[in-house]
């Protein structure tokens, strides 16, 4: 019983504190645990209707100077956060063969602590697909890896290439790199334009089956500069023929230490009142552990993409607690959101 009010209290906070995004009902408790499995029980408060004020009459008593005053950054710990992000990258594999990332080994994971976290994303297509240039830029390496240090240990990538980008909204280069090629069109010194063939897909180096993996790293092209690739390649669109949004967020303790290598769920509600549309798992994970690293400005600890735009509950069970955070997805942005394990 006890916990039972614990769990209660603590989802009427996060309710709460999430008041400041687009869910206005701060006044629900929801039930304790009930909620993963039955159908939300959020509601919407319809905004209040715009009051159309008389325009006030002129006069002729000169008005103060304006003082600038910018609102207050949004806080990603007490609500979600929209931003524009960065992606600046389009897919390294073209329609029809499989342009969506693999959700079985995202960026960082570990398959439950089965492999190496993951330094990048899978591209899963058959032996010998195209595989494209993500943006302009100067192929810096395209080889095999015995001999050079572009991976942990020699022969992991196979056949790679590697690409330098230079981008006006950013000032360190950006590299991309492409591995497990079966066979290789580019040179180091070449420039290639965006959407360019510059190999094909293979299974060389240690890969486990035909696929593409695709790395993005900043500032440095060495195996402890990545970032993830899903914050950085332009969302697909969906059958609305809108972009679908994305979460990146950072799941952290009390002192803002990241917790890595757990899964959250998210599930996706088009529709507050009607079950869950589709369920996901992410795996976090954390650079202070193994340099698998978050966005510069973000920190991002998880990162879902490809999702269509609507509201989103974030959940986690821990020593008999459920937490849970609503956070709402828009079209071709990124929803940032902290959350907090007490
Ligand atoms: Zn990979």
């Amino acid at each position: 019983m006890k916990i039972r009010w614990r769990v209660g209290a603590l989802i009427t906070l996060r309710l709460s504190l999430a008041a400041c995004g687009a869910i206005t009902d701060t006044s629900l408790t929801a039930p304790a645990l009930s909620v993963i499995e039955g159908s939300p029980t959020l509601h919407f408060s319809p905004a209040p209707l715009l009051t159309s004020s008389p325009a006030p009459l002129l006069s002729h008593t000169p008005s103060p100077p304006l003082t600038n005053t910018p609102a207050p950054p949004c806080d990603p710990r007490l609500t979600f956060c929209i931003e524009s992000g960065h992606f600046l990258f389009q897919r390294p594999i073209a329609l029809p063969d499989t342009d969506t990332v693999d959700p079985t080994y995202r960026y960082g994971s570990t398959q439950t602590g089965t492999r190496q976290p993951h330094h990048g994303v899978e591209f899963y297509n058959a032996s010998g697909t195209p595989v494209l240039a993500a943006a302009e830029g100067a192929v810096v390496y395209a080889g095999d890896d015995k001999q050079t240090l572009l991976s942990p240990w020699p022969n992991f990538y196979g056949n790679l290439i590697v690409i330098e980008h230079h981008f006006d909204s950013i000032a360190p280069p950006v590299f991309t790199l492409y591995a497990h090629l079966s066979k290789i069109d580019v040179s180091a010194g070449q420039t290639v334009a965006v959407g360019e063939k510059i190999g094909e897909v293979g299974a060389s180096g240690a890969a486990i089956g035909s696929h593409l993996h695709f790395e993005v790293r900043l500032g440095e092209n060495n195996y402890a500069s990545n970032r993830n690739p899903v914050l950085w390649l332009r969302p697909l669109s969906g059958e609305d023929g809108n972009p679908y949004g994305l979460i990146a967020g950072r799941f952290v303790d009390s002192q803002g230490n990241p917790i890595y290598y757990t899964s959250l769920n998210i599930q996706y509600f088009p529709d507050l009142n009607a079950p869950q549309a589709a369920a996901y798992t992410v795996e976090t994970y954390a650079s202070e552990k193994q340099p698998v690293r978050g966005d510069d400005q973000w920190q991002e600890n998880f990162a879902l993409s490809d999702l269509p735009a609507g509201n989103y509950r974030i959940s986690y069970l821990w020593l008999g607690v459920l937490y849970e955070r609503w956070v709402e997805v828009q079209p071709g942005k990124v929803t940032l959101a902290t959350f907090i394990i007490q």
